[in-house]
């Protein structure tokens, strides 16, 4: 069959088709509720401000890096801000990637040797995936989504002496909003493994959101001893990208030398790491702190907004007790027509549907961001309950209209 079938083909068979959305600047009379820009650093006058600043203060620096790190991209600019985003972070070192999924699928593709295993919650990020996918580790298994009991009985599997074990986990999970009981997990590991587990926090969401000063999960649990890596990503929270794998001095000249997303790539140039350097900055000075909390207002806002939720099959939050993270994931039946309901009312708001996520478990996706307003927030609920009531009159009439 020649290439142009095959592929129209396999483009049949998808249930739905992927488009790239255009969205026109600046945005208008849409309230965000779908972005990963969690404090709104995105259009935030003072990081604009430092980030300009900063693009002035290093005027003739050359704009394109110029190739890897390992040849012409690596400058003493890329080496200190690099050293500076660890000691913040409090880890001994860190390793800057060009974005979070080359960061993960560089890691994980080399630093699991052969003979290893690495444990991975189900719902662990496509790039982690990737990662393994290349990796020379003997077995890699997964265990249920923030299950510590499964993870137990998987570690108890696959201990074997000698043998690495790494675990991967996210601190805030993108599609159900949760976050990892990462004690309990880091606990587990040291239990069972006895030395030889590793577990790897994947900080992507949590970045900015968790800790002080938005330093993460780990952190603000103070576990930052105790795990092996974290991937820290600039593309959400800080508005710019890349990431930074934050590992010790060894890990760190072994990543040099064996990731090959790092090493055949060539290394963000100035003016991104002017970006990334501008939001550290405000982060460690603490300008981001009432952002933060603003945030964490927002969530109680929407929280105690949609208590009065009718309990009905229509529309369920997921995870309702996790009251303190800005994902929050409302499951319905009616993904497709409660989202273009929310987007026609002005809220912009995603629909996650299958293969995305399980059948059963299909949802909208609300995201809160430092930025929107109390108005905004009890607008979005206001409809959200509008559009509950509705269907449940619908289901009602219905239902009359069989007997
Ligand atoms: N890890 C997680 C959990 C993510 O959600 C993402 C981005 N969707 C990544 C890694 C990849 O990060 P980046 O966008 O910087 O490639």
């Amino acid at each position: 069959m020649p290439l142009s079938d095959q592929l129209q083909t396999a483009l049949t068979r998808r249930r739905q088709l992927s488009f790239f959305r255009t969205l026109t600047l600046p945005r208008p009379n849409t309230a965000d509720f779908s972005s990963n820009d969690f404090l709104s650093l995105s259009t935030n006058a003072e990081l604009r401000t430092e980030f300009l600043s900063e693009l002035q203060f290093a005027g003739d620096f050359p704009l394109g890096s110029g190739g890897s790190r390992l040849l012409d991209g690596n400058t003493p600019y890329t080496e200190s801000l690099e050293s500076r985003i660890a000691t913040f972070l409090g880890a001994p070192c860190g390793l800057l990637f060009n974005s979070g999924f080359d960061a993960n699928s560089g890691f994980f593709s080399c630093i699991p040797q052969p003979g290893d295993a690495v444990v991975y919650d189900e719902l662990i990020h496509a790039s982690v995936h990737e990662g393994m996918r290349l990796s020379r580790a003997a077995e890699k298994v997964k265990f249920l989504h923030n299950d510590v009991e499964d993870l137990c009985r998987v570690l108890q599997r696959v201990k074997q002496p000698g043998r690495n074990i790494f675990v991967a986990v996210e601190g805030l999970y993108s599609m159900d909003g949760d976050t990892a009981p990462l004690r309990k997990i880091v606990e587990a590991v040291e239990n069972i493994c006895q030395g030889t587990g590793h577990v790897v926090v994947d900080e992507a969401h949590s970045t900015g959101c968790f800790g002080p000063n938005g330093r993460g999960l780990t952190v603000s649990l103070g576990l930052e001893k105790r795990v092996f890596a974290r991937l820290h990503t600039f593309g959400k929270s800080l508005a710019s990208n890349g990431a930074i794998i934050l590992c010790d001095p060894l890990v760190r000249e072994y990543l040099i030398n064996y990731a090959r997303t790092l090493i055949f790539t060539t290394a963000l140039g100035f003016p991104a790491l002017a970006s990334v350097k501008a939001a550290f900055a405000m982060l460690e000075r603490g300008d981001t702190v009432p952002l933060q909390e603003k945030l964490h207002d927002n969530i109680t806002c929407l929280h105690d907004g949609l208590k009065s939720l009718p309990s009905s099959g229509r529309l369920s939050i997921l995870n309702p007790k996790q009251r303190d993270t800005p994902i929050v994931a409302l499951l319905t039946d009616k993904p497709r027509d409660l989202a273009k309901w929310l987007q026609d009312g002005g809220y912009m708001v995603r629909p996650i549907v299958h293969p995305t996520v399980p059948k059963g478990k299909e949802r909208v996706r609300v995201c809160l961001h430092s930025g929107n307003t109390i108005s905004e927030i009890r607008g979005l609920v206001s409809r959200i309950l509008t559009w509950v009531d509705v269907e449940l009159r619908t289901e009602q009439v219905s239902e009359q209209s069989i007997f």
